[in-house]
């Protein structure tokens, strides 16, 4: 069904959308001392002079952890209230995606940021970490991160929801490489 024929009236719209974690166009909800752009990832600007439009996630860990939290690993925020969160946002942002595509509206992607032990697509940050912050032992613990091959956790409770509307998950090129901009932007506007 396209709108046209819904409602008679069409306008300039261009009728196609990318899902973005938040942070690509909000950089302050990034971990303090992580972030590697200034406000919006140059990514978010290049799709929306394609004439996509941008639906910003919400960040799981600003909602779940706050803006004093530190960098944490994936392991660290794998229990139940913190995959219920995610469990709740996914829901949120697939009922849009349903809505738009019921619609006619085409959904293109969901971009998100590997590494995140919440947004992370194709890796995501690893560790044993946890317990007092002890200086000394705490030191050498943290000193080592490692990257687990799953998804983040918000990105694992997005794809088990967008799989199943054909919607897939990609992750941001880095913000400083415009090349690999410039490639996914054709790679998501050209199929
Ligand atoms: S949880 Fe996701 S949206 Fe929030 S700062 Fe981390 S990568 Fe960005």
């Amino acid at each position: 069904m396209d709108i046209p024929e819904l409602t008679g009236v069409s306008d300039a719209r261009g009728r196609r959308i990318v899902l973005m974690s938040h942070c690509l166009l909000n950089a302050n909800s990034q971990v303090e001392g992580l972030a590697t752009w200034s406000a919006i990832h140059p990514v978010v600007l290049a799709l929306g002079a394609s004439g996509v439009g941008i639906m910003q996630l919400p960040c799981p860990e600003l909602l779940g952890c706050g803006m004093r939290r530190w960098g944490q690993t994936r392991e660290q925020l794998d229990f139940p209230g913190f995959r219920a969160l995610c469990d709740r946002l996914a829901d949120d942002a697939l009922a849009s995606v349903v809505e738009f595509q019921r619609c006619g509206y085409e959904v293109l992607a969901c971009v998100g940021i590997d590494g995140s032990p919440s947004c992370g697509v194709n890796h995501s940050a690893s560790g044993a970490w946890g317990g007092e912050p002890e200086p000394a032992a705490w030191a050498s613990t943290v000193s080592v991160v490692g990257s687990s091959p799953e998804p983040g956790l918000f990105m694992a409770a997005l794809r088990t929801r967008l799989d199943a509307v054909g919607v897939r998950l990609v992750p941001a090129p880095d913000a400083s490489n415009p090349a690999a901009v410039a490639a996914l932007v054709t790679d998501l506007t050209q199929r």
